[in-house]
């Protein structure tokens, strides 16, 4: 916990604070602490006041997070509204703050006739969560584009990290522990800006064919196993429309669980763990979540 009045801060500090606010699913209870951090000065000072033994959980957009209805009894640090530099440094290198959204990114590249950034425009989160999940869309990865990125600790200590520093993988990442993202360098190839827009255009358009976009959902709840979709093992369970009380899996992708306004946290993580199950049972794959189930219990509530 932070003092309650602490000194120099400049950021929004909030006390239980509804997570429900600040995921894409609209769900989960309050946060004991939340923190927006004004600019990264700011966050070096909040942490340093932390006390070392307060658990930590970084936020991005909250579009690849579940959090369960009894919150989070720790302090959630939301970069999403903060960290928002955006610059060119060289010919091909671009740097973006945590908390800048992926489509601005992909846009932004666009304009300065660098390409390759592309697939981030589909990606409804901020670069730090695309770093932490290696987001990728479309056959484009975030970590073939980076060259270094800077990371910050619990003290607010700050460092830079090569690409070799992390173990990358498929909507996955491991790295120095006790460490987040706090900027990216990311490496573009010189290009066609006007060409790469109408890339940007096409790839969301393709998207909107094929996923439920604009209602509360986290995207593909479930990683694709090697050599399949995780879509047609669930469409294939007859799956799609299937419900628990106000979760359901979509009727038009099969691996998006949709809120449709009253679900609770339990309800989709139940739902969650009926498809995996009913996945298991039909096709003997075993499908791992991408999305990241964070918090506790509503209290008498069961953690399936
Ligand atoms: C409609 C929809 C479509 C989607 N399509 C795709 C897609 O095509 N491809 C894809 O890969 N994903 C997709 N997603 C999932 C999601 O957008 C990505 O995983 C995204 O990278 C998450 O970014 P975020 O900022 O919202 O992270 P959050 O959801 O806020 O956090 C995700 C994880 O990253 C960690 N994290 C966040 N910021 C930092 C940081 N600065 N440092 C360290 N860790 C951090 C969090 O602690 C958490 O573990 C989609 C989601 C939605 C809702």
């Amino acid at each position: 916990m932070v003092a309650e009045h602490p000194p120099l801060l400049r950021g929004k500090l909030r006390r239980n604070e509804s997570m429900a606010r600040h995921v894409s699913w609209r769900v989960g209870g309050p946060a004991r602490t939340y923190y927006e951090p004004a600019d990264i000065d700011d966050l070096v000072v909040f942490l340093q006041q932390l006390s070392p033994d307060e658990p930590l959980l970084w936020l991005g957009l909250g579009s690849n997070m579940l959090v369960r209805d009894g919150g989070i009894a720790g302090t959630v640090i939301a970069t999403g509204g903060a960290l928002m530099d955006l610059e060119r440094i060289d010919a091909l290198t671009v740097r973006a703050g945590a908390g800048v959204a992926c489509n601005k990114v992909a846009r932004f590249c666009a304009g300065l006739d660098l390409v390759g950034g592309e697939f981030l425009a589909g990606i409804p989160g901020t670069m730090g969560g695309a770093l932490a999940m290696n987001a990728g869309a479309f056959g484009g990865e975030t970590w073939p584009l980076v060259r270094r990125v800077e990371t910050i600790d619990r003290h607010g200590v700050r460092r830079w990290h090569e690409p070799g520093d992390f173990q990358v993988a498929y909507r996955e990442v491991r790295g120095p522990a006790g460490e987040w993202f706090v900027a990216v360098e990311l490496h573009l190839q010189s290009g066609d800006g006007a060409a790469s827009l109408a890339r940007v255009k096409e790839l969301l358009e393709r998207r909107n064919q094929t996923q439920p976009i604009g209602l509360p959902s986290c995207g593909s709840v479930f990683r694709n196993p090697p050599g399949d979709h995780a879509a047609r093992l669930i469409e294939a369970c007859g799956l799609k429309g299937a419900c628990h009380g106000g979760a359901c899996v979509s009727t038009k992708h099969a691996n998006f669980i949709i809120n449709g306004g009253d679900a609770s946290a339990a309800d989709i993580e139940e739902l969650i763990v009926r498809v995996a199950e009913t996945v298991e049972r039909v096709h003997g794959i075993h499908l791992y979540p991408e999305v990241r189930i964070v918090g506790d219990a509503a209290p008498g509530g069961v953690q399936p």
